[in-house]
């Protein structure tokens, strides 16, 4: 285990990127998985622990110019009792409902859980629904270089993410959801909070007229990385919810999650909650 030889908690964005550009910086934001990590001996501190809490700017939630915008220093109950995130992105405030228990989420960023790439991240589920974008930013010579990707590039493995040691990830952007947007998320797990999730499904999408249009679904848990259910889009993209499509979704959503054996839960359970679940919140919008 490496020793922490120098702290530093920068005031300003830029100030904290170009820190990271000299290498050997620990980025620490709420704490809440690096922490435990550390104590387990499952990562090591860099020379240089940097906190980014200082930075007033990462925690502002906005809209403009029809886009949200979540600073990577939202906390999940900053999220879930924001004005803008209720009117228009509520399947982020369900989420945020099934996630740890006040202590945690008064302090668990968003930046961190997607940081942390679990693939039992919760809340990366309500993002890919939403069709969200991550910012990065680096240093680059004298002056911060912001490139943005698309969330369902973002992740390469777990705990693997496709982020330079060099680079910040300031804020997850969206556009915000149509007045026609329904979104919903269910998490699985003996208890509905401080659970670590073993399936979770989020779907979204315009309902118009009976039919569900422009839809996005995201698995957890259920896979090497939180994952889009492209087979089950594409089985409920323009279709009115009878029955059969519904049973048709469930079973392209086994088809789209690769479960494993763990000590949390079989492939067999994953498989079989993966189509219940999608049933279950495909009957909820119908
Ligand atoms: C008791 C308990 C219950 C929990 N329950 C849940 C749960 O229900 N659902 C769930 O999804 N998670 C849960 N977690 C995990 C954890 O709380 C979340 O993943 C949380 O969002 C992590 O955010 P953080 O700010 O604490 O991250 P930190 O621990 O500060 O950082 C996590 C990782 O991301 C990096 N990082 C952080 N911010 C940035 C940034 N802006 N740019 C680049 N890198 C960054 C850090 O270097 C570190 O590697 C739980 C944890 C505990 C201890």
């Amino acid at each position: 285990m490496s020793e922490i030889e120098k702290y530093i908690a920068p005031e300003e964005v830029a100030e904290a990127v170009e820190a990271l550009g000299t290498g050997g910086v620990t980025i620490v934001a709420g704490g809440t998985d690096l922490t435990p990590q550390i104590n387990e001996g499952r990562c090591h501190y860099e020379p240089t622990l940097m906190n980014i809490q200082r930075i007033e700017e990462l925690n502002r939630i906005s809209l403009t110019d029809g886009e949200i915008r979540i600073g990577c220093l939202a906390t999940v109950s900053e999220i879930w009792y924001n004005d803008i995130i209720i009117e228009h992105a509520d399947i982020l405030c369900q989420t945020a409902n099934c996630f740890a228990s006040d202590q945690i989420r008064n302090a668990a960023t968003i930046g961190g859980n997607i940081c942390n790439a679990s693939p039992a991240g919760d809340m990366i589920i309500p993002l890919l629904v939403l069709g969200a974008s991550v910012e990065l930013a680096s240093w680059k010579e004298g002056a911060m270089e912001i490139r943005r990707e698309p969330l369902d590039k973002f992740f390469k493995g777990p705990g693997k993410t496709i982020r330079n040691e060099n680079e910040l990830l300031v804020a997850v952007i969206f556009d915000k959801p149509s007045a026609d947007f329904i979104g919903q998320f269910r998490k699985s797990g003996p208890r509905p909070a401080l659970e670590i999730s073993t399936v979770t499904v989020g779907i979204g999408g315009d309902l118009k007229d009976g039919k569900l249009e422009n839809v996005r679904v995201a698995f957890g848990a259920v896979g090497p990385t939180p994952l889009r259910g492209k087979a089950t889009e594409v089985a409920l993209e323009g279709q009115i919810l009878t029955e059969d499509i519904i049973s048709n979704a469930a079973a392209a959503a086994q088809k789209d999650a690769s479960p494993i054996d763990d000590i949390r839960a079989t492939t067999w359970y994953r498989n079989h909650l993966i189509a219940v679940f999608t049933e279950e919140l495909l009957n909820n919008v119908c």
